[in-house]
């Protein structure tokens, strides 16, 4: 049988009729390359509007933490597309390189290529310049570290996502930036609701980007422009901005629960269509609970600001920081 003759016909989009690219089942809608880039630029732009208020008068440093990858690959696209030409915005790219081989220097090649295209300046910090150690190092003494502390976390991740949140702070200090951008999209940002939900961790709940209404004192708050977008369609528009793009995941990645948790996000979406959007609504509608709690005079069940770090310096909640606390298990002597 040839081609012609299958009963089978492409799917088309529903604004233009060509061919589509995508079928959303939490939305019903079928897209074409370009109507799905116009969507998720619409989306992303709506929901830029709520995070960054830019305020009359006032200049505003947005710092876009950029990996590589797709997700902060579209998030730098889409906000210089938006924001690139205000005189009253500037736009810096930092990068956090945590020192894992084969992996993030080419990604962060990537990085530098999709900041000159777009004009935009590029910092990147490395793990030895926060006096970290490298991740490579990280993971070849996690088994000493196991011995010496059964209580120690056992991932490497847990380690380098506090590392990283450092990092991202010190590119924020270093260009001035009052807000810092994450390129976290719809499945991202699920399964951190999960995850949360699974841990009983309100606390975190609370404390999840974006921090535009509820600020967590002393630090630049995080917005998460992509929050609505799913992943599949984060990818979709880069391939069809022909963004560059680092399409490797970290070595590290697999063990990690975040990897449990993505499968289980994905396999609830595909029986339950909006399921990670739901998932979304209700880490918003525990914050906005919180709020209404605040207003009704019910104290302020907000983190309480931040005390420097006695050792060095970053915000902790009293005592010497989490980061500092994983230098001291891995062994690090800190200068
Ligand atoms: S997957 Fe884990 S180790 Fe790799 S970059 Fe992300 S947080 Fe770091
Ligand atoms: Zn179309
Ligand atoms: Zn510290």
């Amino acid at each position: 049988m040839d081609d012609e003759a299958l009963p089978f016909t492409l799917p088309r989009c529903d604004s233009c009729d060509k061919p589509a690219v995508v079928e959303q089942a939490y939305s019903g809608r079928i897209l074409c390359g370009k109507h799905l880039a116009k969507s998720v630029r619409k989306k992303i732009s709506k929901e830029l509007r709520l995070q960054l208020p830019l305020e009359k008068g006032a200049h505003t440093t947005v710092l876009v933490a950029v990996s590589g990858g797709k997700d902060s690959a579209v998030l730098l696209d889409v906000l210089v597309d938006l924001l690139g030409k205000r005189p009253d915005v500037t736009i810096v790219a930092g990068t956090v390189d945590e020192g894992i081989e084969g992996y993030r220097p080419p990604s962060i090649l990537c990085a530098a290529s999709l900041c000159e295209r777009l004009g935009v300046d590029h910092h990147v910090v490395t793990y030895p310049e926060l006096s970290f150690v490298e991740m490579d190092e990280v993971v070849k003494r996690l088994p000493l570290v196991a011995q010496k502390d059964n209580d120690a976390p056992r991932m490497a991740c847990s380690y380098c996502g506090v590392f990283r949140r450092q990092g991202i702070n010190h590119l924020a200090t270093k260009v001035g930036a009052d807000v810092i951008a994450l390129g976290h999209n719809l499945d991202d940002m699920a399964q951190t609701v999960l995850m949360n939900v699974a841990n009983a961790d309100i606390e975190r709940t609370l404390r999840l980007a974006p921090h535009t209404t509820t600020p967590v004192n002393g630090l630049a708050p995080r917005i998460v422009p992509l929050r609505w977008v799913p992943e599949q369609e984060v990818h979709l528009y880069a391939l069809h901005r022909n963004l560059p793009l680092h399409h490797e995941e970290c070595p590290n990645a697999r063990g990690a629960l975040r990897w449990r948790h993505r499968e289980m996000v994905a396999h609830m979406e595909a029986d339950v269509p909006g399921t990670r959007h739901g998932l979304v609504r209700m880490a918003d509608q525990i914050k906005a609970l919180r709020d209404e709690v605040v207003a009704l005079g019910g104290g302020d069940s907000r983190p309480s600001a931040p005390t420097p770090c006695p050792r060095c310096g970053s915000p902790s909640s009293g005592h010497q920081c989490k980061a500092c606390d994983m230098r001291d298990l891995l062994g690090v002597a800190f200068d």
